[in-house]
């Protein structure tokens, strides 16, 4: 609430704004006094016997499994992926976000700008993106394969990626490198120039989520920007995250590096597509 631009200066704005729909600023400014009448609440309040989220409940029932230990609802809770009942919709309301983002900045491209912005049919993998001739002119493939697992070793197997790191460790790394999905890619042929997008979006109850999802988003696209550096090293790479948070402050702001920020931050900003609500 006290962050410059993103605090109580922004949602004094929001909620005084009588341009937006009431139900909105409503909606708001319940999220922000922690009163959404979630079970949570209403079991403090005296009104409800459990605070364990019903969505959660309906999705483990529908799958046969267990109903313990069921998360509290709270308005975090069912706003974001990790709630079982909600998760496909939010996924799909953050993936909506991001195109709307990336359309943005591709409709505030000046008419003599040479960024291509490769990636606004479909999200692509890197072995889908390494078929496209644009791709190719950067390097080949074999030169990627050969690069990207002094890169992918540094990086931790997952839990969930465990079984198919034991069927065939040789080629596990080469495959999940090949695998690995950007949000966005833009590039620059005349100047060299490729720019990797990430687009994340968290709560901001914590303290240092910020520092959290770009480590997420850093590691994520490690291997990615590593191994095209090793193998086009006349190139350039560049990762550029945006961070999407919510609870009191629901603005859009990207971070990123000082140079990626004044060409494409500033553009954002120029399509006057301030709050997404
Ligand atoms: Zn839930």
């Amino acid at each position: 609430m006290l962050r410059e631009d993103a605090g109580r200066f922004m949602l004094r704005k929001y909620l005084s704004d009588k341009k937006i729909p009431w139900q909105r600023r409503r909606r708001l400014g319940i999220a922000v006094t922690v009163n959404t009448p979630t079970a949570s609440f209403l079991t403090k309040m005296g009104k409800m016997q459990s605070a364990g989220c019903w969505l959660c409940k309906i999705a483990r029932e529908a799958r046969g499994e267990s109903t313990d230990g069921l998360a509290d609802e709270t308005h975090g809770h069912i706003n974001s992926a990790g709630c079982e009942g909600m998760a496909t919709t939010v996924t799909a309301a953050s993936h909506s976000i991001w195109r709307h983002l990336y359309d943005s900045i591709h409709a505030a491209q000046k008419p003599k700008s040479k960024l291509r912005f490769v990636t606004l049919d479909k999200e692509s993998n890197m072995s889908t993106l390494w078929r496209r001739k644009e791709f190719l002119r950067i390097c080949s493939k074999e030169e990627l394969t050969e690069k990207a697992p002094d890169i992918e070793v540094t990086i931790p197997v997952k839990k969930s990626q465990e079984t198919r790191y034991n069927l065939d460790p040789g080629s596990f790394f080469v495959n999940r490198f090949w695998g690995r999905q950007p949000d966005g890619v833009t590039i620059n042929e005349p100047l060299k120039i490729v720019y990797i997008l990430e687009f994340k979006r968290s709560t901001d109850r914590d303290e240092g989520f910020l520092e959290v999802k770009d480590a997420e988003a850093n590691e994520q696209h490690k291997s990615i920007i590593g191994a095209l550096k090793a193998a086009a090293p006349e190139w350039e790479f560049e990762h550029i995250k945006f961070l999407w948070w919510v609870t009191a402050d629901r603005w859009l702001r990207a971070t990123c590096t000082p140079s990626s920020k004044s060409l494409i931050y500033k553009k954002v900003k120029k399509t006057s597509f301030s709050p997404i609500m």
